[in-house]
């Protein structure tokens, strides 16, 4: 249920401080350490599952949570123009911390050219 090394189960049992915004019985929302976008924030399960290549059935109903929780999150924080949402997973996929989060960045885009 939780992995003593992850820096995000950490998060979930208070051993590290975040900035919270959100947390129910299964999942937190925080805002990213080093923000990619205005607004950029964290949405994780509090069960630790590495990445979403290991979800199974029995994790639907939080991943469908993940989702319904990102736009009221971004209209909570402000955001009228509308988001990205993004899973990174694995090597390839660009992760860095093997616990399954999904990125909202809302506010204008950095990447956005012109
Ligand atoms: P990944 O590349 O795995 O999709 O993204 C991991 C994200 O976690 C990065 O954007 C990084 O800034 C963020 N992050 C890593 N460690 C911490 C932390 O201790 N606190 C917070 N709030 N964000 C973190
Ligand atoms: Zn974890």
């Amino acid at each position: 249920m939780s992995d003593p090394n992850c820096i995000f189960c950490k998060i979930v049992a208070g051993q590290i401080p975040c900035k919270k915004v959100y947390e129910d019985s299964e999942l937190l929302a925080f805002h990213d350490i080093h923000p990619w976008a205005p607004v950029h924030v964290l949405i994780i399960p509090k069960v630790h599952v590495a990445m979403l290549s290991e979800v199974d059935e029995t994790h639907e109903k939080w991943l469908g949570k993940m989702l319904l929780l990102a736009p009221k999150l971004m209209k909570e924080l402000g955001v009228t123009n509308g988001f990205r949402t993004v899973i990174n997973t694995g090597p390839d996929g660009g992760q860095e911390v093997y616990h399954l989060h999904m990125h909202v960045f809302g506010g204008p885009r950095p990447w956005a050219k012109g």
